[in-house]
């Protein structure tokens, strides 16, 4: 109780105030608080889309771009997904917002077109919670039929751990979309404990190596091996490998000796406005 908890606070000096937890309160208020925001942040239709370009090492064209969801928050500025992905999830409101995600970066993708831009795929985050409530399926052929998208432009991204999590249920979901042609990633691989026979039987077109360990390249020889066995395991099960992180022109130079084929990272470009990702596409793929 309170009291005591005071009592035994004081006694034990002024730093055993912690006693009290008080940020563990802060936190489950800042989660409250997070919440309503998130809520008004829906009605008022403050969250944007960045953009970053994966490469194609060997063309140096922009093979897709990633849609990365940020808030724009009327005191506090463009805010990450890192502040707020997790409440939303916790919270169910995930589902909205990953709706208004899927949809928002499908019509993005339908003005990429109608400006000219043919080539180029939008790769979408899709949390645990929307693999399992709502029928992915479903929501992407509405998408794709409404924007008269095709199936292979949509490339749904799920991270290792949440495909790891329950993977019975991944395997219908991923075969499901597979069988319509929406292409799959899993992100953030080497940071999952995948079961190498799960990763067999996932209907995947590529994996996404994390960034932790191309960090690595260069500096410590345990993560330069994951990268290394990471490329050759997504050749043999004839998966593409796309190099999350990469900042520097000696990382890029060692993944692409090694034969991965595609690069994300802010030596390339950082997530842009829709705006500037269409400049920065026609200065790489032409057009
Ligand atoms: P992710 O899907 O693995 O996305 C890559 C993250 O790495 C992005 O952070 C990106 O900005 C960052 N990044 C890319 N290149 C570099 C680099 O060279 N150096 C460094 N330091 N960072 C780099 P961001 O945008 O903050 O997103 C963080 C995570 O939030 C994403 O990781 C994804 O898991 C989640 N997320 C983002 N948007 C959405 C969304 O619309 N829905 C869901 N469910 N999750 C999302
Ligand atoms: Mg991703
Ligand atoms: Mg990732
Ligand atoms: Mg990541």
């Amino acid at each position: 109780n309170a009291d005591a908890a005071m009592y035994h606070a004081k006694s034990a000096g002024r730093n055993n105030f912690q006693f009290f937890d008080p940020k563990m309160n802060e936190a489950a208020l800042e989660r409250l608080g997070i919440e309503h925001a998130l809520r008004l942040a829906l009605g008022r239709d403050e969250f944007r889309l960045h953009y970053q370009p994966v490469i194609d090492v060997r063309s140096g064209r922009v093979s897709s771009v990633e849609a990365l969801i940020r808030w724009q928050h009327p005191e506090r500025g463009l805010v990450g997904p890192g502040m707020f992905i997790a409440v939303a999830e916790e919270t169910g409101l995930i589902q909205p917002i990953g709706d208004w995600v899927i949809w928002n970066a499908a019509r993005q993708l339908a003005e990429f077109r109608a400006a000219g831009i043919a080539d180029v795929r939008m790769a979408i985050n899709i949390s645990a919670i929307q693999m399992r409530n709502s029928d992915l399926s479903v929501l992407a052929s509405g998408i794709m039929e409404a924007y008269s998208l095709r199936p292979g432009d949509l490339i749904f991204e799920i991270t290792e751990s949440v495909a790891m999590e329950h993977p019975d249920e991944t395997i219908r979901v991923l075969d499901r979309l597979r069988g319509m042609g929406v292409k799959v990633a899993l992100d953030d691989f080497g940071t999952g404990y995948s079961s190498l026979a799960y990763l067999r039987m996932f209907a995947l077109d590529k994996l996404k190596l994390d960034r932790s360990f191309v960090v690595e390249i260069g500096q410590d020889v345990d993560g330069q091996v994951i990268c290394d066995a990471t490329i050759g395991l997504a050749r043999n099960l004839g998966l593409t490998l796309v190099a999350e992180g990469v900042e520097t022109e000696a990382q890029l130079e060692y993944l692409k000796a090694r034969g991965c084929e595609l690069v994300q990272g802010y030596y390339f470009s950082r997530p842009l406005p829709a705006g500037q990702v269409v400049d920065f596409i026609r200065s790489r793929n032409g057009g």
